[in-house]
């Protein structure tokens, strides 16, 4: 059995799927695209 600890760093990395970067974990995880991407449908 896998315990909740070996799951969370068996999950792949965050990527953008906008441009496919990848991203950092962050608290606001609602967010899916990239700073960059995100700034971009500011304007
Ligand atoms: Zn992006």
């Amino acid at each position: 059995m896998m315990s909740p600890l070996e799951f969370f760093r068996t999950l792949p990395p965050k990527m953008c799927p906008e441009c496919g970067e990848h991203m950092h974990e962050q608290a606001e995880s609602y967010m899916m695209e990239c700073d960059r991407c995100l700034s971009k449908k500011d304007e």
